[in-house]
């Protein structure tokens, strides 16, 4: 999706018997005891399932100025961490997002509202 970055993009793996999703490799499934981890794919669209907004960020997102920390679950069911830059007020659990782009520097994840 993101030629070239593939390594240090955001992962998925799910689990092959339950369906399980996770963001970090697991040997061994949390949900049933798996040995079966597989890699997923990445989707590039999913819905916010919590958000919090930042109206004062951290000296490392500075520059980035105000700004939502969502968690997202893609449409292929794996829950990601990312940015939404601006303010929270058009956002709402279950808001559609698309992820806009990935900084592989400082592993920033950005989405934007569909
Ligand atoms: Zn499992």
């Amino acid at each position: 999706m993101v030629e070239g970055n593939e390594k240090r993009f955001p992962r998925c793996f799910r689990c092959d018997d339950c369906n399980w999703h996770g963001a970090s490799f697991r040997a061994i499934c949390p949900a049933c005891n798996s040995a079966k981890i597989v890699e997923a794919s990445i989707a590039d669209k999913g819905e916010i399932v919590d958000f919090v907004p930042v109206r004062f960020p951290p000296d490392s997102l500075k520059d980035v100025g105000p700004y939502v920390s969502a968690l997202v679950k893609l449409n292929n069911g794996c829950k990601i961490f990312g940015i939404i830059s601006g303010s929270s007020e058009q956002l709402s659990i279950g808001t559609q997002v698309s992820i806009r782009s990935f900084d592989p520097e400082s592993r920033r994840l950005y989405f934007e509202p569909i």
